[in-house]
């Protein structure tokens, strides 16, 4: 008889390992896969995180996994490269050279931040190129801030980092409207109209930003609002996805494919960790339930 599981869970960030803490403790049988690095392993610190703030991200994943293994759940360093729905209503779940089934998956595989291809990008993301002031605002309030990036969010991110600083430079080539430009002088932000083509490091940090009309910008901190994307197609391939591919989910983590849910940054770009723990925490019971209303229906069609 085929080994079969009652849940996958594809991506071992905050999101899915709180799945699994949840599903192992309800006594489930579950693996996490995990073919990459999470979101958060590009800062040097956690913050915001009530508990964990201050707290390198790999002292806080390797908890969290060492909290799952001990309810048995198993964790395999293997990218999920395709789920087949099958007709029985179990899944196959592809990894490396083998096919794990399983009753529900869970995708938790986050999304991507797509960053310009500015040579010194990967050293400065996380560290001095910033995505939001939520998170590292603090460390640099006060300093002088430069922001540039995909034009539709310059003018939100430029005021929002605003509250960390009153000295904040847009750099853009963008055409704001009128209502744009009204908005950015009334918080006194300057717009400098040209494009952000290198960074300039002393060190191993970011102090400049260099750009095509052959300014070198100095900067206390960068800010760059970036288009995201998911992950992995994996949702794209079972369920209703939005357009940057995340998973559609309901108040339950539920797909559009029954026994298929969704958490943290797979269905919401906007989750912070606290919030893609907590997804994992509200999930858990939603998919113990299908599990257990699959049984009911199975014993009724056997009896
Ligand atoms: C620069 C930066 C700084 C941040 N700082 C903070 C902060 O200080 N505080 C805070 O609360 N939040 C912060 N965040 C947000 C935080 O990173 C996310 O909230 C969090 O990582 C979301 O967790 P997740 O589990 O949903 O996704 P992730 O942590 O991204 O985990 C998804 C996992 O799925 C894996 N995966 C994807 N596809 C597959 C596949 N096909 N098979 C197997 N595995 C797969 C990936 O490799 C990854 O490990 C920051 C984000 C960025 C970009």
């Amino acid at each position: 008889m085929e080994l079969v599981v009652d849940a996958a869970i594809v991506g071992a960030g905050v999101a899915g390992l709180s799945t699994a803490l949840f599903l192992g403790r309800a006594d489930r049988s579950a693996i996490v896969f995990d073919g990459g690095t999470t979101r958060i392993e590009s800062v040097e610190e956690v913050r915001e995180y009530l508990g964990f703030d201050g707290l390198p991200p790999q002292e806080l994943l390797s908890r969290a996994r060492a909290e799952v293994h001990r309810y048995g759940v198993e964790i395999k360093r293997q990218r999920v490269t395709s789920v087949t729905p099958r007709a029985d209503g179990l899944f196959e779940v592809h990894h490396g050279h083998s096919v794990t089934m399983a009753r529900t998956v869970v995708l938790a595989t986050g999304l991507i931040d797509k960053l310009p291809p500015l040579s010194g990008v990967s050293k400065a993301w996380g560290r001095d190129l910033r995505v939001c002031p939520c998170f590292d605002g603090y460390e640099v309030r006060g300093k002088r801030f430069v922001v540039f990036g995909v034009p539709k969010r310059l003018v939100h991110m430029a005021s929002w980092v605003w509250m960390w600083s009153r000295d904040v430079t847009v750099v853009s080539e963008h055409a704001f409207t009128d209502a744009e430009l009204d908005r950015l002088r009334l918080l006194d932000i300057d717009v400098i109209a040209d494009e952000v083509t290198g960074l300039v490091h002393s060190g191993e940090r970011l102090e400049a930003l260099s750009t095509r009309g052959g300014k070198s910008i100095a900067c206390g901190a960068a800010w760059i609002p970036a288009d995201m994307v998911a992950a992995s197609d994996l949702a794209a391939s079972l369920c209703d996805v939005d357009d940057m591919g995340l998973a559609r989910i309901d108040s339950g983590g539920r797909t559009s494919r029954a026994g298929v849910f969704a958490v943290g940054n797979a269905a919401d770009p906007a989750a912070h960790l606290a919030h893609a723990s907590a997804a994992g925490t509200n999930v858990g019971p939603h998919v113990v339930m299908y599990l257990l209303e699959r049984e009911i229906e199975r014993r009724t069609t056997n009896q």
